[in-house]
């Protein structure tokens, strides 16, 4: 016997009634998108490889060992062999896309979120997989048309309270940070590494590698018996210039005038190369080990790393697996099935076509029905009609030709004759 093939793992299948829900949270975003003057971006899925390289960095997780990376055989002499990626996160993209059709030439602030599949090779567990689905938004543009201003940070933080709200996710936890600017970074490494020196040597291997390399991330360690240590490292916002300080200040104060609660969280460094100033995340206590329900912040810089003008940014990525997780604990049998408004059962196969009829004249009128099979005896069309719709309608040859048709509503129990005219106000009411 051949082997049963299932889903790659870290993958799965997204089935009803489960979708229903991540629809709704897809359409309450582009609601929300829509108000706060968003347009939607979709981006190729694969990518040229070297745009994750340059733009997340080598040095990160993701880049060094979770990208499904391929060399892409040339099929014509007039291709080369390239190498391609899957995308592991939006922003890159975005960036490109910008750069590539001239946004910023505008000389407007480009407002673009995106809805889709991201791919990275991380152990699965719950909450995190090998494809999963973010929710992002982007604001970027030339500084002229604003880009740089603490009030974007404040919005796009304000827009993510309201959307989070919006889906019905209480009891989140908005955590805020600035990393400066590239040179105030710089300083905070050097800071970092020499702070270091002492104390590297107890912790542990993955710390100590990236002392060397990429000492910020050492703020990331999740090993127990380094924490004692990393409290006594020193703090980024002691490293940040009188412009990232002012820069912070006005995103906090703007946060406190619109009322949306946040905490100072001086380990936030994220985990891509190309962040400045504002950090942030927001997390969900019922979430586990994978809190995180999304993550973003403000990356000057990236523009002109992918070779692109100035256009400083800010935006985030929500993991949508997460926001369905959420809203499923918060549920208490899970999703019910909606159910048809009703049922079309032919009473024999030769009444089979005019169902057909019957089903397309009620849908065309906006009902949602489904249709049975003239084969069933009546009882099983009850026993399916009773699962998966409100109403059952009997159509056989009387019905047919008299055009009243027996309705019966399942909640109620009651039988009604009713004239085909009239049928789809019946059935809605
Ligand atoms: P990041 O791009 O790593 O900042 O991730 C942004 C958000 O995407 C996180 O806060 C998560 O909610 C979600 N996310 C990241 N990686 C995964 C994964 N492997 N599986 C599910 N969700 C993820």
């Amino acid at each position: 016997m051949s082997q049963t093939l299932k889903a790659v793992r870290g993958t799965r299948d997204l089935l009803p009634p489960e979708t229903a829900l991540w629809n709704r949270i897809e359409a309450t975003a582009r609601d929300v998108f829509a108000r706060y003057n968003f347009g939607e971006i979709r981006t190729p899925v694969f990518e040229d490889t070297g745009l994750f390289a340059r733009g997340v960095g080598e040095e990160t997780d993701i880049v060094s060992k979770e990208m499904y990376t391929w060399e892409d055989r040339a099929r014509a002499q007039s291709e080369k062999t390239q190498s391609l990626t899957l995308r592991p996160e939006n922003t890159a993209g975005v960036v490109r896309a910008y750069i590539e059709h001239g946004l910023g030439e505008s000389g407007l602030l480009q407002k673009l979120y995106y809805i889709g599949p991201q791919f990275r090779r991380e152990r699965p567990q719950k909450g995190r997989y090998r494809q999963f689905s973010q929710i992002g938004a982007e604001v970027i543009g030339p500084p002229s048309a604003g880009s740089e201003s603490p009030l974007r940070d404040a919005e796009v933080l304000e827009m993510l309270a309201t959307l989070l709200d919006e889906l019905g996710i209480t009891g989140w936890t908005l955590e805020l940070n600035s990393v400066g600017s590239a040179a105030d970074r710089a300083r905070y490494n050097e800071a970092l590494r020499a702070a270091l020196v002492p104390v590297v040597g107890q912790m542990c291997g993955d710390c100590q590698r990236r002392a060397e390399t990429n000492p910020l991330r050492v703020l990331d360690c999740k090993v127990a018996a380094d924490q004692p240590i990393i409290e006594t490292l020193p703090v980024i916002a002691d490293s940040l210039d009188e412009e990232s300080k002012k820069h912070f200040a006005a995103v906090t104060a703007a946060l406190d005038a619109a009322g949306v609660p946040y905490t100072r969280n001086h380990r936030l460094v994220r985990g891509l190369d190309y962040y400045t100033r504002t950090t942030f995340e927001f997390t969900h206590g019922g979430l586990g080990a994978q809190n995180a329900l999304l993550g973003g912040g403000r990356y000057d810089g990236l523009s002109e790393m992918l070779g692109g003008p100035r256009a400083p940014g800010i935006g985030f990525a929500m993991g949508e697996d997460r926001l369905v997780l959420t809203l499923l604990a918060a549920l208490e049998q899970g999703v019910v099935a909606a159910k048809a408004d009703a049922f079309i059962a032919p009473l024999g196969e030769g009444m089979n076509a005019a169902a057909l009829v019957l089903a397309r004249e009620l849908r065309h009128q906006g009902l949602w029905i489904e249709l049975g099979e003239g084969s069933f005896r009546l009882k099983k069309s009850f026993e399916a009609a009773d699962k998966t719709a409100r109403q059952i309608v009997i159509l056989g040859e009387d019905e047919l030709q008299s055009g009243i048709l027996t309705v019966k509503n399942f909640s109620t129990g009651v039988q009604t004759k009713v004239p085909r005219g009239e049928l789809a106000v019946f059935l809605s009411n």
